[in-house]
């Protein structure tokens, strides 16, 4: 059975803080917020906690995990830093942006999916921070859902997925602040910046401060974060994307037996059930809990509408395309 702690989510408990780091420390699996999604935390330099990660999720062991820190000097022991990457820690962390650079043999194999690089972030929110400075180490932690489901933005859904795989739950209340993951950048080359997957974080916000174009993801075979290849996001029903513009009455038999979620208003006329969010900010944060929420009932099928291109439209598109099987760079 996996215990579910409710802790302040502004002034997180000592008490309850100190038993999730004592359970890290011994290295077991503790899941808990972040700005983002739910993370399913463990020792980073563990080698053992960390196949328990691959374990309780079923995750690919080639998919690499992010490692979550609480002060910019634990990654000189991590990573090779440069004045770049350096730059953007100081101006923007903690944020729901993970750099990636080249690793340390510090950090073992198996936590960055057998690369030589390693992927780093300090989340902003005070459960996580908490956590990681009480445990003393870097925490490994994926989206804390089973691999291919949709990412946990509420306690209840880390519960779902993964009650009696790991031995507890730091329930922060209500949903996750962002929705989706972090923006990943790869920053060992410092004159080139790449972004590896859309998130939460704006890429127009970095460009601003580099002054530079951040490169995109490259539509190859063989990506260079492995992630990018699996399907993802997806609940149990078939999921579909939907233009605004096609939101009209002579489209309206195919959405009989359907569900909704996007930020249309439109949408309540047509659909058997719609959840419609009053920004793109919302939409973000909800959509997740929204696929579980619509897979259990009675539709056939679920249309996710589709957005412009910019700001954390940018990650929530990335999220949409994967949950319908689409434009995942699958090889
Ligand atoms: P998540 O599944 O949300 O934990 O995100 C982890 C993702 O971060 C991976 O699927 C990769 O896309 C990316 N990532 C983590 N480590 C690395 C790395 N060393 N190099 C490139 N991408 C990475
Ligand atoms: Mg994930």
């Amino acid at each position: 059975m996996t215990q579910i702690l409710r802790i302040n989510k502004f002034n997180p408990e000592a008490d309850i803080i100190s038993q999730a780091a004592a359970l890290i420390k011994s290295g077991e699996l503790v899941a808990f917020p972040t700005e983002t999604v739910y993370g399913l935390g463990a020792d980073a330099l563990n080698p053992e906690a960390v196949a328990k990660i691959f374990r309780a999720k079923g995750r690919p062991s080639d998919n690499p995990l992010i490692l979550h820190i609480c002060d910019v000097n634990q990654v000189r022991d991590l990573a090779h830093e440069n004045d770049v990457s350096r730059a953007i820690m100081q101006k923007f962390f903690p944020a729901p942006l993970t750099l990636v650079l080249k690793a340390k043999d510090s950090v073992p194999k198996i936590t960055r999916g057998g690369l030589d690089s390693v992927a780093i972030r300090m989340p902003d929110n005070p459960i996580a921070q908490s956590l990681i400075e009480s445990s003393q180490v870097p925490i490994a932690a994926p989206s804390a859902n089973l691999s291919g489901r949709p990412s946990p933005t509420d306690s209840q859904s880390v519960f779902q997925d993964m009650n009696g795989k790991i031995e507890m739950i730091l329930d922060g209340g209500g949903l996750t602040d962002f929705g989706i993951e972090s923006t990943v950048i790869d920053v060992s080359n410092p004159g080139k910046i790449a972004l590896l997957r859309p998130g939460a974080f704006a890429i127009e916000t970095l460009e601003k401060f580099l002054n530079a174009k951040v490169s995109e993801p490259e539509k190859i075979s063989q990506p260079r974060s492995p992630g990018m290849k699996y399907k993802h996001y997806a609940p149990k029903i078939p999921v579909e994307i939907i233009c605004p513009e096609d939101l009209t009455l002579s489209h309206a038999n195919k959405f009989a037996n359907s569900g909704f979620v996007g930020i249309n208003q439109r949408a309540k006329i047509f659909f058997k059930r719609a959840i419609i969010f009053e920004n793109v900010n919302n939409y973000a944060r909800g959509l997740f809990f929204a696929f579980r929420e619509l897979e259990n009932q009675d539709i056939a099928r679920i249309f996710v509408e589709w957005i412009p291109d910019w700001g954390i439209g940018r990650g929530l598109r990335d999220r949409i395309s994967r949950a319908a099987g689409v434009d995942t760079n699958q090889s």
